[in-house]
């Protein structure tokens, strides 16, 4: 397996638009690597470019130590997977799965091996002398994974390949996903919209905006320290919920004002808003949707919200309840035997450890340790 450098990659396309601007990551062998982003970000831009199948602009893309940016995709030795698998429906599975191996004129024996493997790595051994029409979306999407991992590749691409599945089979995949990359020690590099796929399958994610990348880090890093605003709100589902804040100054300590409610800061957190001069600016609370609480787990009286529920959405293990504070929509996520209803005005506390909080102008997060 190999190892990646994009290096300052650029890509514009002649019409002059920007599609991916200065993208810098190394990926080590082996390991699992997300894009992910709104629509247009440049995500499949990027893995494009990796693969051969888009000229890099600018920058240079390194494949195990070697300048890639000119080797004939043929020759870089990555394979790729699609949203939309082909396969030929007139072969069998076993045919499918051996047919890249066939045109490289590869010895019989070892196609049967490697066919094999990857069967018994898929489970899909039982399936070989079937043709595709009958096979179900992820049985197909297995012999589509199966014919790109016989040849095994240095690397893997892979763009939404789970995306034309139903809620069910994506969720098997994704965990059979989670194997192979486990057995093969594999490189992946995998586009997704996927919040749960890209907090569950990655080693790192890659969060990108408008062709630049936001942040780098591992799922858990991304979740409870979010670089800014954007990030903040793009992982985690529902998504964290916003109020913009005065930081005001009082007798009893440091506390963040809003449509006439008010929240108190601790006195760690206030002292170094104070040092860092937002006495009386704006800034944006963050909090996540189950970050907020019926009951004061933590007795802090004064750290609620009172909120307009306007929607109560039980999802089985949990209540999703949606209201607003003024023109602000705030979510927030309950246990399942949550007895608040619709209509109430409700007080929510929140887990002020748990707190995020962004500048007003620039929307990078603010740190006070
Ligand atoms: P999605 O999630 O919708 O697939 P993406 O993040 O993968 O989006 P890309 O397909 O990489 O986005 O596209 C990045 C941007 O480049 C988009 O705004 C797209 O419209 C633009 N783009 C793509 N191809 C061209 C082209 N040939 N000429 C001009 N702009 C292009």
């Amino acid at each position: 397996m190999a190892s990646l450098s994009l290096r300052n990659i650029c890509k514009s396309y002649p019409n002059g638009f920007h599609a991916v601007k200065d993208f810098n990551l190394d990926v080590k062998e082996g390991e699992f690597i997300i894009f992910v982003g709104p629509s247009g970000c440049g995500k499949s831009t990027t893995l494009r470019m990796i693969a051969g199948l888009e000229d890099i602009s600018s920058g240079e893309l390194w494949i195990d130590n070697q300048l890639a940016n000119f080797v004939e995709p043929k020759n870089r030795d990555l394979s790729m997977v699609f949203q939309n698998y082909a396969l030929y429906p007139h072969m069998t599975v076993y045919d499918n799965m051996a047919f890249s191996l066939k045109v490289r004129k590869i010895d019989k024996k070892e196609i049967e091996r490697r066919v094999k493997e990857a069967a018994k790595i898929l489970e899909i051994e039982h399936l070989l002398e079937r043709k595709p029409a009958a096979l179900s979306g992820g049985q197909k999407q297995r012999v589509a994974i199966g014919s790109v991992i016989v040849r095994q590749p240095k690397a893997y691409l892979m763009d939404e390949p789970l995306s034309n599945l139903d809620a069910k089979l994506r969720t098997q995949m994704r965990v059979e996903l989670a194997k192979i990359h486990e057995r093969l020690h594999a490189t992946i590099i995998y586009v997704t919209h996927d919040q749960v796929e890209a907090m569950t399958l990655g080693s790192r994610i890659v969060v990108m905006k408008e062709g630049k990348i936001q942040q780098i880090d591992a799922p858990a890093q991304l979740y409870q320290k979010p670089i800014n605003k954007f990030v903040a709100g793009f992982i985690g589902s529902p998504a964290m919920n916003f109020i913009e804040a005065e930081v005001e100054q009082r007798k009893g300590g440091v506390y963040l004002a809003f449509y006439g409610q008010q929240v108190k800061l601790g006195v760690h957190e206030g002292r170094r808003l104070i040092e860092k001069g937002y006495l009386g600016k704006k800034l944006v609370l963050g909090i996540r949707p189950e970050d907020l609480h019926e009951q004061d787990e933590k007795g802090r009286g004064d750290s609620y919200i009172i909120l307009s529920v306007q929607v109560r959405e039980l999802l089985g293990a949990e209540v999703l309840l949606h209201g607003n504070i003024e023109d602000v929509q705030i979510s927030a996520k309950m246990p399942s035997d949550c007895k608040i209803q619709a209509g109430e005005p409700v007080r929510l506390y929140l887990d002020m450890s748990r707190i995020h909080l962004f500048d007003g102008e620039t929307e990078e997060a603010i740190w006070y340790d």
